[in-house]
């Protein structure tokens, strides 16, 4: 045999080998393609679904596994919105990590879409269906491995919580997460979590980042307010509610918060730089380093890192005016801020009322979540995310991330529960189209996804 085509033998029984090694076992893939497809084709959408039949699907699969029915939990805040936790049980000897997964999902039509959303349609080398990447894979994928460890007899050091939770689109009074910290906080009590947050990237379809999620801004409307006396549209004067709040809001539009970065976004930055192929590879190392000048080079280059390493406020809705021929006697508006870990709500209020800075114009706050803290970078995730990433996908770089919107680990982290968004299920960075229409989920990041998280989950559950 010639050297060259040895060379090329040699490569090819390589990546055979790894695609080989990417994948569960048979019966392990068509367990959980199993369990996916019952998930997505239950219409679960916050107001024409309910996740109960959701959680009792996955119960039944989990009872059928042999899990004892005292370590099964199906309940929620209402019969429709049920939650399902089970635990699998391990020596003690660490506190219990906990796998999240919200079971509801967007509404869909089906004549907005081109495929029936809830059904499993294979197509093209993708899972087609409502849910099928938020987040019915990873709801799927923490059964189906949970069922694997127990078949294969595996004892980790510590109990592994699956929790699969209702409401996370929808918020609001039916929120699984909430519902559980409030009234069963011992059945999700864990050291850390896993959740959704953190895919894997891909750019014309080669894998570029495995995504760790480690902190979210956090949520926050305030209501500008202007009222007056109003009278005759024919007879004007100076003192108008509707100018009076656009003169607000163009002020609103000109406050810039301060540029900062934190352990997450340096990490972050510092990862996009090592991926970089242009000009602003250094810019963005500089920026992880903490170079103001260069944070401010990078907030200016893009919207996303702008909301990254700053407190944002906009303009959302308006109202005003009660007839075309009235003076005003009301005009409002929504702006809806979203807040870095850290900084509180004071902070956000006086910098808008002193850029407002107008006595007429009240400003009250509608809608506040809580300050939601960033999780700290745990030194044996991110070591174990990285083997396990470097050997399925070799070059592939871990990257923590700040989510510019929001996750029920939001809530977790407010609780004391540091929470991680972390998948390895990749799709392509710019064609994202989880809550929108022909949601998909490439079929080999599904199971890949799966080996992924089967492999870290037993990594981080053992003494290290
Ligand atoms: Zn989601």
């Amino acid at each position: 045999m010639g050297g060259m085509f040895r060379g090329l033998l040699f490569l090819l029984s390589l990546s055979v080998c790894f695609g080989r090694s990417n994948m569960p076992p048979e019966a392990d893939q068509n367990l959980a393609r199993e369990i996916y497809k019952e998930m997505v084709e239950i219409k679960s959408g916050y107001t024409t679904g309910a996740t109960t039949p959701v959680a009792e699907a996955a119960a039944r699969r989990l009872r059928a596994a042999g899990f004892p029915e005292r370590d099964i939990f199906v309940g929620g805040a209402s019969p429709a919105k049920g939650n399902l936790v089970v635990r699998y049980h391990g020596s003690g000897r660490l506190r219990p990590i906990l796998l999240l997964a919200h079971i509801d999902v967007v509404e869909a039509n089906r004549e907005d879409w081109s495929l029936d959303p809830f059904t499993l349609t294979e197509k093209d080398g993708y899972f087609y269906g409502r849910g099928t990447a938020d987040d019915k894979a990873q709801a799927a994928v923490w059964v189906a491995n949970l069922i694997r460890y127990r078949r294969e007899g595996y004892q980790p050091d510590r109990d592994i919580m699956v929790a699969l939770t209702a409401d996370e689109e929808g918020g609001g009074p039916y929120n699984g997460v909430a519902w559980l910290l409030k009234n069963h906080r011992e059945l999700i009590d864990g050291e850390f979590c896993l959740n959704e947050g953190g895919r894997g990237q891909m750019v014309n379809g080669v894998k570029v980042s495995n995504n760790l999620q480690a902190a979210e801004k956090w949520y926050l409307d305030l209501r500008l307010e202007v009222r007056n006396k109003g009278g005759h549209s024919s007879v004007p004067t100076a003192d108008n509610a509707i100018y009076r709040l656009a003169q607000a809001l163009v002020r609103v539009s000109q406050v810039e918060f301060p540029l900062k970065v934190s352990e997450v976004t340096r990490a972050y930055f510092g990862g996009q730089a090592k991926l970089d192929r242009t000009s602003e590879k250094d810019t963005l190392a500089a920026a992880a380093k903490g170079d103001p000048a260069a944070i401010e080079r990078v907030a200016e280059s893009s919207p996303v890192w702008n909301s990254m390493l700053r407190t944002t406020c906009v303009a959302t809705m308006l109202e005003g005016g009660h007839a075309r021929n009235a003076l005003p006697q009301l005009a409002a508006a929504n702006v809806n801020c979203r807040v870095l870990p850290g900084e509180s709500l004071e902070e956000v209020l006086e910098r808008v009322k002193g850029a407002v800075g107008d006595a007429q114009v009240t400003i009250s706050v509608t809608t506040r979540e809580e300050n939601s803290p960033a999780s700290p970078l745990r030194e044996d995730l991110v070591r174990t995310m990285s083997a396990i990433t470097d050997e399925m996908w070799p070059g592939v770089a871990v990257v923590p991330t700040l989510s510019t919107g929001a996750t029920d680990g939001r809530m977790l982290r407010v609780a004391g529960i540091p929470t991680y968004g972390v998948q390895g299920f990749f799709g392509e960075r710019d064609d994202y189209r989880a809550h929108g229409r022909d949601e998909r989920m490439l079929v080999q990041s599904f199971y890949e996804g799966q080996t992924f998280l089967y492999s870290l989950v037993k990594k981080l559950s053992k003494a290290q």
